[in-house]
C-alpha cells in the first residue's frame, strides 16, 4: 500500500514536471513569436531549465558528500521526490547498520565471555577476527594480525596438516591437540566450516590432560608396585601347593588361592601393557613391516592350543603379505580377539581368522565366530576398561575385562579402529581395517 502510494506520488510529480516544463516552453515560444525571435527565447528557456537541473544535481551531490544524517535540501516537484526517496533509503540503511552493529557487538561480547579462543578464518585461512582468548592462546594482536595467514602466525606443521585435511574433506571432524605457542598450555582445536568461512575454536585442555596423565601414571605405578609382591606370593603358593598336595583340606584352598593370584597377575600384566601402549600411542611407527603369513601361522598355533580342539578354527589368508606396525602390539591385539572368540564360542562352534583386502584397497584382519553374540546395547561399551557383558562369567573363564581396551589402543597407534558386528545367538565379528599407507607391495 505504502509503496503504491509512493509510486503514484512519483508519477504525479513526473507528470506535473512535464506539464510545467512544456507550458513554460510554449509560453516562451509564444513570446518569442510575438517579439519576432522565437528560437532565441526557446534556447534561453532550455538553457535556464538545464541550469536549474544542474543546480539541483549539485545540491544533491553536496548533500550526499557532506551529510550522513542531515536533512536533505529543500526542493519541490521532481527533485523534491528524489531527495525524499534518497533520504528514506539512507535512513533505512542506517537502521539496518545499527541493528547489525548491535548484533555484531552482542556476538563479540558472547565470544569474549567464552572460555575458548575463537578465530574467524576466510576460506584461504586468513584471520578475519579473533577474541581476546585468541590473543592469550596464540599471541595474536588485534589490528596487526587481522588479514594475515594463520600459518604465518602459528608455526605448527601439524596444525597446517589439520587445515589441509579440512580443505580436502570439509566433513572432516576430528579435533587436534597442540601446544600453545607462548605457554605450556595444551589446546584442543576444532574447525567448524560455515558459509565460505571457518570458525576455529581452541579449548584449553591442560588440566584434563594433566588429570589423564596422573591417572595413567597412578595405574602404571600401582600395577608395577603390586607385580613383585604378587609374584612372590604366587611362588610361595606353588611351593605350598606341592608341599600340601596330599592334604585334601588345604589342597583345595591353596588351589583356589593360586587361581586368584594368577588372575591378579594377569590383570596386572594387562594393566601394565595397556599403560605402555597408551603412553606410546603418539610414538611414530617405524618403517618396520610384519610378515602377515608368518604372524597368521603363529596365531593359528596359539589358537589351537587355547581351543584344545573344542572349536573348528580356520585361517583365510588372501590379504597383503606385509603390514607396517609394531609386531608385539599387533600380535597381542590379534591374540586377544582370537582368545575372546574361543572363550565365548561353545564347543563345536566355528571360528574364522581372516586376513583380506577390500575393494577400497584397505587390508582387513577379522575374527568371526558363531558363538553367543553380544546384545546391541553392550557393543559400543566393550572397549572400555573392565567393561564386561557378564562379569561373573568373564571372571570364571579367566577374563580381565581389559582385552578389548588393549585392542583399541593398539589399533589407534596403527591408525585403525575396531569394528564390531554381533547378533545374539548368531555370533560376532571383530574387524580391524588398515589403510593402504600401512601396507607395502610384495616387490
Ligand atoms: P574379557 O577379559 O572379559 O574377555 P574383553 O575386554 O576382552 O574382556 O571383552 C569385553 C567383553 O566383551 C567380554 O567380557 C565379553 O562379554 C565380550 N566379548 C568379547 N569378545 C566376545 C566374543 N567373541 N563373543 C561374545 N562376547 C565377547
Amino acid at each position: 500500500m505504502v509503496l503504491g502510494k509512493h509510486l503514484n506520488q512519483d508519477k504525479d510529480s513526473f507528470y506535473s514536471e512535464i506539464i510545467w516544463a512544456s507550458s513554460a516552453l510554449i509560453l516562451l515560444l509564444f513570446f518569442g513569436y510575438l517579439l519576432g525571435n522565437t528560437w532565441f527565447f526557446f534556447a534561453m528557456g532550455l538553457l535556464v531549465y538545464i541550469l536549474w537541473h544542474l543546480r539541483q544535481l549539485s545540491r544533491l551531490i553536496q548533500w550526499l558528500a557532506n551529510n550522513e544524517k542531515d536533512m536533505p535540501p529543500d526542493a519541490s516537484g521532481f527533485w523534491g521526490d528524489v531527495f525524499r526517496h534518497l533520504y528514506r533509503i539512507q535512513r533505512h540503511n542506517h537502521h539496518r547498520q545499527e541493528k547489525l552493529m548491535l548484533l555484531l557487538n552482542r556476538y563479540k561480547e558472547s565470544t569474549e565471555a567464552m572460555p575458548d579462543a575463537t578465530i574467524i578464518l576466510s576460506k584461504n585461512w586468513e584471520i578475519e577476527w579473533f577474541n581476546s582468548k585468541g590473543t592469550e592462546y596464540f599471541g595474536l594482536q588485534t589490528g596487526k594480525d587481522n588479514g594475515q595467514l594463520l600459518s604465518n602466525l602459528i608455526r605448527s606443521p601439524i596444525l597446517w596438516d589439520f587445515l589441509d585435511s579440512h580443505e580436502e574433506d570439509p566433513s572432516f571432524k576430528q579435533t587436534l591437540e597442540i601446544n600453545a605457542s607462548n605457554s605450556e598450555r595444551i589446546l584442543s582445536i576444532r574447525l567448524i566450516p560455515y558459509g565460505q568461512k571457518y570458525l576455529l575454536i581452541a579449548r584449553d585442555i591442560t588440566s584434563i590432560k594433566k588429570l589423564k596423565t596422573m591417572r595413567k601414571d597412578f595405574v602404571a605405578n600401582v600395577s608395577h608396585e603390586l607385580r613383585t609382591p604378587l609374584t612372590v606370593i604366587s611362588g610361595y603358593l606353588e611351593t605350598l601347593g606341592e608341599y600340601l598336595k596330599e592334604e585334601p583340606v588345604y589342597a583345595s584352598s591353596i588351589d583356589l588361592m593360586q587361581q586368584q593370584s594368577h588372575r591378579m597377575c594377569h590383570i596386572i600384566e594387562d594393566l601394565l601393557l595397556l599403560s605402555k601402549i597408551e603412553s606410546s600411542e603418539k610414538r611414530v611407527l617405524k618403517n618396520e613391516f610384519i610378515d602377515m603369513n608368518a604372524l597368521l601361522m603363529m596365531l593359528k598355533k596359539e589358537a589351537l592350543v587355547l581351543s584344545n580342539k573344542q572349536q573348528i578354527i580356520t585361517i583365510e589368508d588372501t590379504g597383503p603379505k606385509w603390514l607396517k606396525g609394531d609386531v608385539n602390539e599387533l600380535q597381542s591385539a590379534f591374540s586377544n580377539l582370537i582368545s575372546n572368540a574361543i572363550r565365548y564360542t561353545p564347543k563345536g562352534g566355528e571360528i574364522i581368522i581372516r586376513w583380506s583386502c577390500n575393494d577400497s584397497g584397505m587390508a582387513c584382519f577379522e575374527v568371526q565366530d558363531n558363538g553367543e553374540g553380544i546384545a546391541k546395547q553392550h557393543v559400543l561399551r566393550l572397549t572400555e576398561r573392565f567393561y564386561r557383558v557378564d562379569v561373573g562369567r568373564s571372571r570364571k573363564i579367566g577374563g580381565t575385562g581389559l582385552g578389548l581396551a588393549i585392542v583399541k589402543h593398539v589399533l589407534a597407534h596403527h591408525h585403525s579402529k575396531l569394528e564390531i558386528e554381533s547378533k545374539i545367538g548368531f555370533g560376532s565379528t571383530f574387524r580391524c581395517k588398515f589403510s593402504d599407507n600401512m601396507l607395502k607391495s610384495d616387490k
